[in-house]
């Protein structure tokens, strides 16, 4: 008798955190479904980006919800508003402003669906590539709300009630770039297939925040790696 796989949600932006996710996923284990958010944000290649990810992934099923959040607006990612350039001179961490990339309550809708995805192909886990130390301080990127949506999701589904809830599993919530960056070559994440920028366009802009997060994080590694090589 073949064992029962392990199943597991994963939230796949394209991104390159939560296709570095997907792959440690896959490695540890689990078969694979994917969900992808197309909530009308103004980067389109993301969606290629994760299209991508999950079929070279071989992933069970990948699941693109559309839900516009263009509807709502409030945000540089959704709306006309112009995105944040160059914000390295603060770290994000220490600027008490919530920046303007902020998508209103984004993360609870996008758990809220994957919890009613994973509940349907009786996953026992959903994995979110939340980050609280490079984070952009998003609310809903914080260890105390991954916590708080734990209790929405023992409390909120028959699987719950029934005595095992699905996990929300962030294994990067304490990770700094250069660590993801580390965790994406030894996995042989196909980096350059992913896509991180908030604007859309042939090439990544270079400046807005998650550029130059994800620009620090790659040169940071090949940095200690070429002074390791030079010793
Ligand atoms: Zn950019």
């Amino acid at each position: 008798m073949s064992k029962k796989s392990k199943r597991a949600v994963v939230l796949l932006s394209g991104g390159l955190d939560s296709s570095t996710l997907a792959y440690y996923v896959k490695d540890i284990g689990y078969d694979l479904y994917t969900i992808t958010f197309d909530y009308g944000q103004r980067s389109r290649r993301e969606l290629n980006s994760a299209e991508e990810i999950g079929r070279i992934l071989g992933v069970k099923e990948h699941k693109f919800i559309k839900i516009n959040l263009r509807e709502i607006g409030g945000s540089a990612l959704t709306d006309e508003l112009e995105v944040p350039k160059g914000r390295e001179e603060m770290p994000a961490t220490e600027d008490p402003q919530i920046p303007i990339t902020y998508v209103p309550a984004r993360n609870t809708i996008f758990l809220s669906i994957s919890l009613a995805y994973a509940e349907v192909v009786g996953a026992d886990a959903i994995f979110y590539g939340a980050n609280c130390l490079d984070y952009s301080g998003y609310p809903d990127c914080r260890p105390e709300y991954i916590d708080a949506f734990r209790e929405v999701a023992r409390l909120g589904t028959k699987r719950g009630v029934e005595g095992s809830p699905i996990r929300i599993e962030t294994p990067f919530l304490f990770y700094d770039k250069s660590q993801i960056v580390k965790k994406a070559l030894e996995l042989n994440v196909p980096i350059e297939k992913t896509w991180s920028c908030y604007e859309d366009g042939e090439e990544p802009c270079g400046k807005c925040e998650s550029c130059l997060l994800r620009k620090k994080g790659i040169e940071s590694v090949f940095l200690e790696r070429a002074k390791r090589s030079l010793k």
